[in-house]
């Protein structure tokens, strides 16, 4: 299973698909799904479902991961040919000097480009060490003016990314850009697989969701159209296992998958997710019979899709599962592909187990 949890995650890293602009993506998850004989669709904001029809009298899942990643659009060319960018999502400012970009214009015809670092030996001490506002930075792409860059397909609005990157780490680890969140996508594949072969199975839909990273709501017009009972959310949770993250957890990298507690994101959105009790039972009890660890997180900061789609209309019983993940939204994540795989075990067994008699009345799980 590890091997090809990577080949798909490595395949997927390599596509660009900011936010809004996620076509090639879903195209390579589709065409997946299709090699597996699951059938897809779009919605029109370009959320990929799937569904897999199971006992009609247990109650239905939506397992769901973001396609997008975050990046940056253009918002000027200046007269010299040089590239002004705007921000989409939440960019890292201070890893962007020197970091590689792709322009997106057109499948085949990207453009590649670095955003500058101002020379070292032109800098003064107390310039030294300021992040610089992405404002002011800007994308060098070896245009010598507006016009050439023009007529190489770049204009205002042009959806520009990190340069797509795979780099294999020692053991099985795996770093490179938008591991956040086709990690996610790569485990969801993994999953419809199996459950494809289940004898036993609630109906499930596997969703793959846009603008994440933009707006954290493009997989509500799924959540709605579906209107699912459960709703299982795949992405990454915060590794803390580096000396820069110690009091923020005890998430360690290759211990396991990873199931979020208390999440809550106070700037401008005052949301959260505190998941539903029985789905915390559920998942704590697949873990243990299958002999996985499965690691809690419990902070504020990060915000995912799950805070809305709980909302939808009854209410959903929801939960954030994840796999540990390092140096989140910089170009170089890293994730350990073994916590791929025992995410993706714990949710074959976790939603095999949803049957008609699982109650999602809270009061059944009174601690
Ligand atoms: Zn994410």
């Amino acid at each position: 299973m590890q091997n090809r949890v990577s080949a798909l995650l490595s395949d997927l890293m390599l596509i660009p698909g900011l936010s809004g602009y996620e076509g090639r993506v879903r195209r390579r998850l589709a065409a997946e799904l299709k090699s597996l004989g699951i059938a897809s669709r779009s919605d029109r904001l370009g959320n990929l479902i799937a569904t897999l029809d199971g006992d009609a009298s247990a109650p239905s899942v939506m397992l769901f991961a973001h396609m997008d990643q975050l990046g940056f659009v253009v918002r000027k060319i200046e007269a010299d040919g040089l590239v002004r960018f705007e921000r989409l999502g939440g960019v890292p400012e201070k890893a962007l000097p020197s970091q590689a970009v792709l322009l997106c214009v057109g499948e085949g015809r990207d453009i590649p480009g670095v955003i500058a670092s101002k020379s070292h030996h032109a800098t003064p001490q107390d310039e030294k060490y300021r992040v610089t506002p992405y404002a002011e930075l800007y994308v060098d792409a070896g245009f010598g003016s507006a016009a050439a860059a023009t007529a190489a397909g770049i204009d205002v609005g042009t959806p520009v990314v990190y340069a797509p990157k795979v780099v294999r780490l020692a053991g099985d680890r795996l770093a490179g850009t938008s591991v956040d969140d086709r990690a996610g996508c790569a485990v969801v594949v993994e999953v419809a697989r199996e459950l494809l072969r289940a004898t036993r199975r609630p109906t499930v839909h596997f969703v793959f969701s846009v603008q994440e990273e933009f707006n954290l709501r493009g997989a509500l017009p799924a959540a709605q159209a579906l209107a699912p009972d459960i709703a299982i959310q795949l992405d990454l949770v915060l590794a803390t296992d580096t000396p820069d993250m110690g009091p923020r957890g005890d998430v360690a990298l290759g211990r396991g998958p990873a199931m979020s507690m208390y999440s809550f994101h106070g700037r401008g959105t005052l949301n959260g997710l505190i998941p539903h009790p029985a789905l915390v039972s559920l998942f704590d009890g697949a873990a243990k019979d299958t002999g996985l660890t499965l690691q809690r997180s419990a902070h504020i900061g990060a915000l995912t899709e799950t805070s809305y789609v709980q909302l939808v209309g009854a209410g959903v019983a929801a939960i954030d599962l994840g796999f540990p993940m390092r140096y989140s939204h910089s170009s170089l994540e890293v994730c350990a592909l073994s916590d791929l795989e025992g995410l993706a075990r714990l949710l074959v067994e976790g939603i095999g187990r949803i049957d008609a008699a699982f109650s999602l009345d809270p009061d059944d799980y009174v601690a």
